[in-house]
């Protein structure tokens, strides 16, 4: 049984689906005071809050059972996100809750603007009636540009893209398959973007990078007559500058959902009738304020299930996408990680993860932890997830090093392949695919090639090139009452392996018969179930 507070307010309807959980128990104690948190959070393995209470070193040092903190909202300011790692505790938010309504502000935004629609309304119910002033633009045929593709970028892509915009983008730090997946075209740089689009929207957080990217030095490169829109943060866009370009004609029209100062009565831009305004509504709809409830709930589920939590914000976040194209990869990594310490006992000093192929133009974060989690879970007391699993092997002297690789190993279209060694000059290789039916299949192992679907249960054996081997190993496997379910082997120079996938766990009496079969090397019983 887990026990869950909620300590601030999320929907009832999330409370009703924690509810529901067979071995859930929650307390739902909105505005729960800072000593009482203090005093109960031992008790607690995961706590559901907004913005209001501190995940500081003190209340983590309390919370001895404590395997996740859920952020119903974005911002994670009040959690001390470091702390939070070393305690082995996962932190998600649900920066995917408003991501369809922000996405549509600014859709909304960029479509009045260019239509001259809030100007007409006003118009119109000002007892007037007229056509020729409220002369506006298509979209269509129109390039877009697109300042950041991440979440809510690449839905304004999928969408522009049926309204027939061409679409550019500028994001220097996602890889090439993402412009392509998105069908936008790649600006190299920012002016690349400024010089082609007729409309830019800005989609980035802010930072020192953003913060006024669009100011008077950058309008002057802009196409004439271009219409801007900024629904991601304010300040993003220099007010004073934009307000001058629609001056002078340069900017056709600028929506915006954000301000560089709010709540503000107010503004710079409020002559301009072609500069249309909302409150910072873009999260304002009844589906992003349920879906903030229901998304950090199921993130605490999976959480406490030992699922992968996507929006985990102490690893690089991942957009539903990507995560769907490496999820086997996650599975994967962590059972090849686990036959290092099967076969080897010494302890690790170096970790090589190589990826070949298509997974190396993905996002890897996820299957490095789960991988460093699968290789270290077996010797460390301490609990490991995929959260600490990359600090706990640094703290413990471990070198890590990851490289993407563009070539294919052998022909497979994807591989992941781990080099785990130690002080004593050992290594253990192993390199893994996934299968076309969706299968993890291991295709290498300390340097010999097989290929079999990975198994729950496995026995790896070095073998005399001689021959009889095969038979010796199911007659005494038989005896001890083990079924072989399939049988590779792998040859090189004069050494050979077998590897084998059998229905059940290997007690410790066949693996000695096993062992003093006058043919036999080695035989290790490899236990990769997760
Ligand atoms: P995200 O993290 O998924 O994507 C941001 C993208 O910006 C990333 O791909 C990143 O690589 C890119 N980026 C960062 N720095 C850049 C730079 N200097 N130049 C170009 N690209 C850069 O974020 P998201 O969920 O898509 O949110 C985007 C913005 O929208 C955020 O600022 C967020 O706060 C804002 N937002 C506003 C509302 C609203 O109510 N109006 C609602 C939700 C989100």
């Amino acid at each position: 049984m887990f026990k869950i507070l909620v300590g601030e307010y999320i929907d009832d309807e999330a409370i009703s689906h924690l509810k529901e959980a067979k071995d859930i128990k929650v307390d739902v104690k909105i505005g729960i005071k800072r000593e009482e948190i203090l005093d109960i959070i031992q008790d607690y393995d995961a706590l559901i809050v907004r913005s209001v209470i501190k995940v500081d070193k003190e209340l983590l040092d309390r919370a001895k059972n404590l395997k996740i903190v859920g952020r119903a909202g974005n911002g994670v300011d009040n959690i001390n996100i470091p702390e939070a790692t070393a305690h082995g505790v996962i932190v998600a938010n649900t920066p995917d809750s408003n991501t369809v309504s922000a996405c549509e502000i600014a859709i909304g935004l960029m479509i009045a603007s260019a239509r001259n629609i809030v100007s007409a309304n006003n118009f119109i119910k000002s007892g007037k009636w007229e056509r020729e002033i409220f002369v506006g633009n298509e979209l269509f045929e129109k390039t877009l540009g697109i300042i950041g593709l991440g979440r809510i970028g690449s839905l304004m892509a999928k969408r522009m893209k049926a309204f027939g915009m061409n679409l550019i983008a500028y994001d220097p730090y996602i890889s090439d398959e993402i412009f392509k997946r998105n069908g936008c075209k790649k600006a190299n740089t920012l002016d690349e973007l400024l010089k082609k689009s007729d409309v830019i929207t800005i989609h980035t957080p802010k930072t020192n990078e953003t913060i006024n990217i669009i100011n008077s030095e950058n309008i002057s490169k802009l196409k004439d007559g271009v219409r801007l829109v900024n629904a991601a943060r304010g300040g993003l866009f220099n007010e004073e500058a934009v307000a001058e370009g629609l001056r002078s004609g340069k900017i056709a029209s600028f929506g915006y959902d954000v301000h560089s100062v709010e709540p503000r009565s107010e503004c710079v831009l409020y002559e301009f009738e072609n500069a249309i305004a909302t409150p910072h509504i873009g999260a304002t709809t009844y589906e992003a304020q349920r879906n903030v409830g229901t998304q950090v709930v199921k993130q605490v589920l999976n959480g406490l299930h030992g699922e992968i939590v996507e929006t985990a914000v102490n690893l690089p976040s991942i957009g539903r996408e990507e995560y769907l194209i490496v999820k086997p990869y996650i599975n994967l990594a962590e059972k090849l990680g686990k036959i290092y310490f099967q076969i080897e006992k010494n302890p690790i000093s170096n970790i090589v993860i190589n990826y070949y192929g298509e997974i190396a133009q993905q996002e890897t974060a996820l299957v490095d932890a789960t991988a460093i989690k699968g290789i270290l879970e077996p010797v460390l007391k301490e609990e490991v997830n995929y959260i600490n699993s990359r600090p706990l092997a640094e703290k413990r002297g471990i070198n890590i090093s990851i490289n993407k690789k563009d070539e294919k190993y052998k022909n497979y279209a994807s591989a992941i392949e781990f080099v785990v060694s130690n002080e004593e000059g050992h290594k253990v290789h192993v390199v893994g695919t996934i299968g076309i039916n969706g299968e993890e299949r291991i295709v290498n192992i300390k340097k010999h090639d097989v290929d079999m679907a990975i198994s729950d249960n496995m026995i790896y054996l070095g073998n005399d090139d001689v021959p009889g081997v095969i038979g010796a190993v199911g007659a005494t496997l038989g005896k001890a009452g083990v079924n072989i379910a399939t049988m590779n082997v792998g040859r090189r120079d004069n050494s050979a392996i077998m590897l084998l996938t059998v229905d059940s766990e290997v007690e410790g009496n066949a693996l000695k018969n096993l062992r003093q079969l006058s043919q036999i090397k080695w035989a290790h019983y490899l236990d990769l179930k997760l």
